[in-house]
């Protein structure tokens, strides 16, 4: 990926022309990133783009083949994991089974040859900072899944890393717990200020969680922005239809449709609509495109329209059940509209 600079004065992270072989598998390609300081950036894309190797190479637990990873302004691509001293929560929440709560969350002072008192304040700190009063005495296998990973969170925080790197820390929860402790995270990164990198699969996590997202396909970075600029502004057809619904046109087909198009669409072949910026078209709206309802799907307050154009693409668009007014059923020829600026080419 090409792109504007990537470090500013709060470059913390930059990784540059960054790359990875297996043998001669190339897991990643000539990545180029900066990580600002205090900043929550997740790093999203589907299983084996590369994400935790990325992660990994981050950490100091895989080498690099090719380019660079700078901290601080220094070279420390070959800086050992201990050197760099970021915390790491894995996927499994590989806490000690043998240990209590409190053991665990101890163990990196304990190396780190901390004093006794100060891990005993610390201790006590990080259990009530992740909500885990009066189970410090427990041994992992006493705690709920939820519970075992605020323990791992706890403990990669306990010696005050500058950057906190998590593989898909909340896999293994069902959804509601999921929910919770993604709350849990954020409330972390805002009290705490620390750098987190975060890798999911999940969009959706990505876009609530992060302040910016790095998307990743078949080893190569595809983009980076905050969560809007890369679900309204994606750079490529991957990203777009990565991160959501999306309509998709072909501007051919589009050529005797009164329609505005986006300033970019001459470098392009194609425009895409996300469903929720499209609706049925009234007399006075700008883009209208004559297309027949396909199927109709009740959602309760919504209902999903699947629709074709005459040139035979297929678009989505969520219709308000409104009092009174029925959706259109299957086989109804309507027009469909969006405003330009919610349209974009790719
Ligand atoms: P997932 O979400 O499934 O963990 P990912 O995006 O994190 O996926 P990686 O685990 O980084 O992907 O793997 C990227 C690619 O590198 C995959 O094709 C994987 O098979 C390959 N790979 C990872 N580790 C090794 C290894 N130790 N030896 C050989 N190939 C590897």
């Amino acid at each position: 990926m090409k792109s504007e600079a990537i470090v500013s004065d709060t470059t913390q992270i930059e990784a540059r022309s960054v790359g990875k072989k297996y043998g001669k598998f190339h897991a990643l390609r000539d990545v180029s990133l900066g990580v600002s300081e205090g900043e929550f950036l997740s790093l999203l894309g589907p299983s084996g783009s590369g994400k935790t190797t990325f992660l990994m190479m981050l950490g100091g637990y895989e080498p690099v083949t090719s380019g660079q990873l700078r901290l601080d302004g220094q070279d420390m691509t070959t800086w050992s994991a201990n050197q760099r001293g970021f915390g790491m929560v894995f996927q499994g929440y590989a806490l000690f089974p043998h240990l209590t709560v409190a053991e665990n969350i101890a163990f990196p002072l304990k190396v780190q040859k901390r004093s006794k008192a100060q891990i005993v304040d610390r201790v006590a700190q990080m259990v009530e900072m992740v909500g885990l009063d009066g189970h410090a005495d427990k041994k992992p296998k006493a705690l709920s899944g939820g519970q075992q990973q605020r323990v791992a969170l706890a403990r990669a925080l306990a010696y005050e890393p500058k950057v906190l790197l998590l593989d898909e820390p909340f896999s293994a929860l069902d959804k509601n717990l999921r929910g919770q402790m993604q709350e849990e995270l954020r409330r972390l990164h805002r009290e705490l200020g620390t750098t987190f990198v975060f890798v999911t699969h999940d969009q959706e996590e990505a876009l609530a969680l992060s302040s910016r997202v790095a998307i990743f396909n078949q080893g190569a970075l595809q983009q980076i922005g905050t969560p809007a600029e890369v679900y309204e502004r994606p750079a490529n057809r991957f990203t777009a239809e990565f991160l959501g619904d999306i309509n998709i046109l072909s501007l051919a087909g589009l050529s005797d449709a009164p329609i505005e198009l986006p300033t970019n669409a001459a470098a392009f072949d194609t425009l895409a609509i996300r469903p929720e910026h499209m609706r049925l078209a009234t007399d006075t709206d700008a883009n209208q495109l004559p297309a027949t309802v396909r199927d109709r799907v009740y959602l309760g307050s919504k209902s999903r329209l699947l629709l074709e154009t005459r040139a035979g693409e297929e678009l989505m668009l969520y219709f308000d059940n409104g009092p009174g007014v029925p959706p259109p059923a299957a086989g109804t020829e309507l027009r469909v509209a969006w405003n330009t600026p919610d349209s974009f080419a790719i």
